[in-house]
């Protein structure tokens, strides 16, 4: 493909996205939210081999309504209100693209001095806008780095956090069986669990710490249980607390918590994976209090910041014991910045060599939106979540389950005697889903189905909370008596 070539395609693609992202705010009745396909239709619309000669990007174009349109969750729609939000933009995207363009890679400061100097400064910024501890600045200590997912950024954070616990000494000989310890609550993200699998610690390493009524893990338990573990000859490696969990939003007390992790002396890990980029707007910033006894803390642009995917913000505040764990210089990456120390090479900081130049559409949204623009961003989805769950509260067919400190609202319908409400909740969900015009996804809260309704969408307005309101009242009518019925019979 030649540049002008690419300039005509390019225009094509970039007014291909531009037409759906208006689609799904003009008519989005026309897509469903989720996708309809069974399984095997997207395969079967394509061909058995690849094309022996290259085709117009014409026939690209029109296979992307064909094949890949239909194939889709539209998770940009307004009606999109599953799992946690996965933002994108339009500066995001234009990052991106010329991140793409650029083709550059990031592994060494040398290899393209921009891409690490822009992270490093960008990351500054949104630890400022965050108002993430000084320790976590590259002026200090610590420092931030883009990560693929929070699930590698907990891998990360525990590799650094067992390089402090064994003094360096798993470089040399790994983990040794029944020798470490990583405290999660039973509402931590199971990233956390697979990371200690990948560390090479086993799932016998992780201590489940109990949680109180509002789900959030127990300052009291955690010391009991750090005790317990260092009287039995233990080392306890790392504490994950979570701000803003996956099934409820709930939020593990960082002020009590990090006294505890400092006078056991282990890594306290922050999970703020969703939550944590509502710290933009000052007056939620109270949700992480205490934030300031964290080693290391990540949280993810690309679920609520009006960034795409791949974007986790990841801060530590010792980044000696980052790389420590994971610098290694082959030969052939030897230079003179490297050697003289006096540079950042983000291939210490990560589990791969190679990296993209994800800073860009950082960059891009943050002088695109500015802070202001994101912190509307923010609040009018808590703003918007906060009605929902009011409306709720005062309906008597529903329950409001949990605490909902943010844009997650999770209901329990209420049914009548006799009927299985699991069964009901989850036909109710798939009723709603099978519709088209709204995307729910559900949790279990004290072991009962419960729908999570999470708001964060960027083109979700209040018109569009009010209609998945509207249509949870709606089925639960009209399935309420077909249950009660059926618990008669
Ligand atoms: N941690 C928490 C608290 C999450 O809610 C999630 C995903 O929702 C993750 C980690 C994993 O995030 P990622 O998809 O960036 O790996």
């Amino acid at each position: 493909m030649t540049p002008e070539q690419f300039r005509q395609h390019g225009h094509e693609v970039v007014d291909w996205i531009a037409d759906y992202w208006a689609r799904l705010q003009q008519d989005p009745g026309s897509l469903p939210v989720r996708s309809q396909v069974s399984p095997g239709d997207v395969r079967a619309a394509l061909p058995a081999q690849a094309p022996e000669q290259g085709e117009p990007f014409a026939a690209v174009l029109a296979d992307l309504d064909r094949v890949v349109l239909p194939g889709l969750t539209h998770w940009q729609h307004p009606g999109f209100f599953g799992y946690f939000p996965a933002n994108t933009s339009g500066p995001s995207v234009l990052g991106d693209l010329v991140s793409a363009g650029l083709g550059v890679q990031g592994m060494s400061w040398v290899t393209s001095p921009a891409a690490t100097e822009l992270e490093q400064h960008v990351m500054d910024w949104l630890a400022e806008l965050l108002g993430l501890p000084e320790s976590f600045r590259s002026t200090g200590t610590g420092g931030g780095v883009v990560q693929d997912s929070s699930s590698g950024a907990n891998l990360v954070a525990l590799l650094a956090a067992l390089h402090r616990a064994s003094k360096g000494a798993t470089l040399r000989h790994g983990v040794l069986p029944e020798e470490y310890t990583v405290y999660v609550s039973a509402q931590t993200h199971s990233s956390m669990e697979k990371a200690a699998r990948i560390a090479g610690l086993g799932t016998e390493s992780i201590r489940v710490v109990e949680v109180d009524d509002e789900l959030a893990m127990r300052p009291g338990a955690l010391a009991a249980r750090l005790e317990r573990d260092v009287a039995r000859g233990f080392t306890p490696v790392l504490v994950c607390a979570t701000v803003g969990t996956t099934s409820t939003t709930a939020i593990d007390p960082l002020a009590e918590l990090g006294p505890v992790c400092q006078r056991f002396g282990v890594w306290l890990h922050v999970d703020a994976a969703y939550a944590g980029v509502s710290a933009v707007a000052p007056e939620l910033r109270a949700l992480q209090a205490g934030v300031e006894w964290a080693d290391s803390y990540t949280t993810d642009a690309h679920k609520w910041l009006l960034t795409g995917f791949d974007a986790t913000l990841f801060w530590v505040a010792d980044r000696a014991a980052l790389t420590g764990a994971l610098s290694i210089l082959p030969e052939y990456l030897r230079n003179a910045a490297t050697d003289a120390g006096a540079v950042v090479d983000y291939r210490d900081w990560q589990i791969e060599l190679g990296r993209r130049f994800r800073a860009l559409k950082l960059w891009f949204v943050l002088r695109w939106y500015g802070a202001e623009g994101l912190r509307e961003h923010v609040r009018a989805h808590v703003a918007l979540a906060q009605e929902l769950a009011g409306w709720a509260a005062s309906d008597e067919r529903f329950d409001v389950v949990a605490p909902h400190p943010l844009s997650l609202v999770c209901l329990r319908p209420r049914w009548a005697d006799g009927v299985d409400a699991d069964v009901a909740t989850m036909t109710l969900l798939e009723r709603l889903n099978d519709g088209g015009e709204v995307f729910l996804t559900h949790t279990t809260v004290g072991g009962a189905a419960v729908l999570r309704v999470a708001i964060g969408a960027p083109a979700t307005t209040r018109a569009h909370v009010e209609r998945v309101w509207a249509l949870l009242v709606e089925g639960h009518d009209w399935l309420a008596n077909d249950f009660a019925e059926l618990a008669r019979e």
